[in-house]
């Protein structure tokens, strides 16, 4: 499990390159991937529950399918709940069906396990533009 910062927003001001947004300061978005496990899961919940902290999970869908409960989890403490595709593959290498597969495979059992449509997509690797085609999420 890994944690990053996210990127709220970004641009170019006074010929500087900047993350986040400019007009807010002290703010920072913690993620985590691979979400969830059975060993960290509890932990992290609990850590982040007792210091009055929200995340956003990117959340792989056959975990979520193990460990249903502590995705449930997440959504009562208030976290986001981002799909990280059903098998944690990269997309890249796949047929751009085979890649929708994974999208919406996972969207659907997060939907359903939270009941609100998920709204953010994190892909494993981080390789969003495959070489041979352009994908459009499915709920966008
Ligand atoms: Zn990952």
């Amino acid at each position: 499990m890994t944690a990053t910062t996210a990127l709220v927003a970004g641009g170019v001001h006074g010929g500087l390159l900047y993350r986040g947004r400019r007009d807010a300061s002290n703010v920072a978005a913690l993620t985590f991937d691979d979400a969830p496990h059975p060993l960290y899961e509890p932990l992290l919940l609990d850590l982040l529950r007792r210091s009055g902290m929200h995340a956003t999970f990117f959340v792989i869908g056959r975990n979520a399918q193990a460990y249903p409960y502590f995705v449930r989890d997440m959504v009562a403490q208030g976290h986001e709940v981002g799909n990280h595709t059903y098998h944690h593959v990269r997309l890249p290498p796949l047929s751009p069906g085979a890649a929708r597969d994974e999208l919406q495979w996972a969207n659907t059992l997060l939907s359903s396990l939270t009941g609100r449509p998920v709204r953010y997509f994190r892909p494993p690797g981080a390789t969003t533009r495959p070489p041979r085609w352009r994908w459009r999420a499915p709920w966008a």
